[in-house]
């Protein structure tokens, strides 16, 4: 019989889960509002969105067999320990001990957007491929490496800052402490920053109309709106914000030389083809030809679930060589 397991997206402004089949198939889906702030909070809101999910499962479902969670921010993979999510209101959040506790079955924590990377490699654009490199331009600007059809770590498991990259050594001062960081330069908040200051001084008065100054409220949805509308002057900055992505892409080509470079989030969704071509044209232009004429940009297939399916993945994978170690005979038994 297949494996039931649990994929879990712990976000800032939304929790999101499912149940899944051991072929990624979701079988029951939940999403709540995240709500509250401190660890106690959090915690009732990550298992009340876990007990509605297991709620709508059917009953002659088979009993679930594990949770993986999708974590903002650093965690402490040894001792299942959320280090810090200032955006969702946890700190030092010590998850698996709590979840294993409550629901008797193995928990495991991985970074979200290794997660949706690896959700991207088992179920997605990136299935069957052993070298990629997963960037999401959001609110911050996530990577993930993919070598050998693994998860790349790095030798204390925090690899894979590619926002961090400096792809303008005197550019504008980025989250992280840096200057020039494809972070500050190619996220959706980067645009975001811009576009408000345009729309304060009257230069983008289709986004003004929609959400005056207010910097949370420009989504990708807002900029692609504020574009239909006839701010040219932001339709200027999501393309710089692509050759700044495209920039980006090129280093990592030159370093990783992937097969493959996948590209999610919102602004993706909202602006497809026009916005990859723009980043995909600089980065062809930039690397060495040798290396960017073998390579492939995609976008993300798997949306919001990516982060969900690849939490779940990354248990199954640790289950796997769990059960694998104890079924396999230590090198020198005896073969009787
Ligand atoms: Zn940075």
């Amino acid at each position: 019989m297949g494996r039931y397991l649990m994929g879990f997206d712990m976000g800032a402004t939304k929790m999101l889960c499912a149940v899944l089949d051991d072929t990624y198939n979701v079988i029951a889906k939940n999403k709540v509002k995240t709500k509250g702030s401190g660890n106690d909070e959090i915690f009732s809101t990550i298992c009340r969105c876990i007990d509605e999910c297991l709620a709508k499962l059917p009953s002659d479902a088979p009993h679930l067999d594990g949770i993986g969670i999708a974590c903002p921010g650093p965690i402490d993979e040894v001792n299942g320990i959320v280090r810090s999510a200032p955006n969702v209101g946890v700190a030092e959040f010590p998850l698996r001990r709590l979840l294993e506790e409550r629901y008797a079955v193995p928990v495991l924590l991985e970074n979200d957007v290794n997660a949706g990377v690896f959700g991207e490699l088992v179920a997605g654009a990136a299935r069957g491929k052993q070298h990629v490199i997963g960037l999401f331009p959001g609110t911050g600007l996530g990577g993930g490496i993919i070598m050998n059809g693994e998860l790349y770590a790095g030798a204390t498991g925090g690899a894979g800052e590619i926002g961090h990259m400096t792809v303008q050594s005197d550019g504008r001062l980025c989250g992280c402490g840096g200057y020039g960081c494809l972070e500050a330069l190619a996220s959706r908040s980067a645009i975001a920053k811009d576009a408000v200051a345009a729309a304060a001084g009257g230069d983008a008065p289709a986004l003004y109309a929609e959400v005056g100054t207010d910097l949370k409220k420009v989504t990708s949805g807002v900029l692609r709106r504020a574009i239909d509308g006839g701010d040219v002057v932001v339709k200027r900055m999501v393309e710089r914000a692509a050759y700044f992505l495209g920039v980006g892409m090129a280093n990592c080509v030159n370093i990783f030389n992937p097969e493959l470079i996948v590209i999610g989030g919102g602004l993706v969704e909202k602006f497809g083809s026009e916005y990859l071509g723009v980043a995909e044209g600089v980065m062809r232009e930039r690397a060495m030809s040798s290396l960017a004429d073998t390579v492939v940009v995609a976008a993300a297939e798997l949306g919001d679930y990516a982060a969900v399916i690849g939490a779940a993945a990354r248990l199954a994978e640790k289950l796997e060589t769990t059960t694998s170690k104890k079924s396999k005979p230590s090198a020198g038994a005896p073969a009787t």
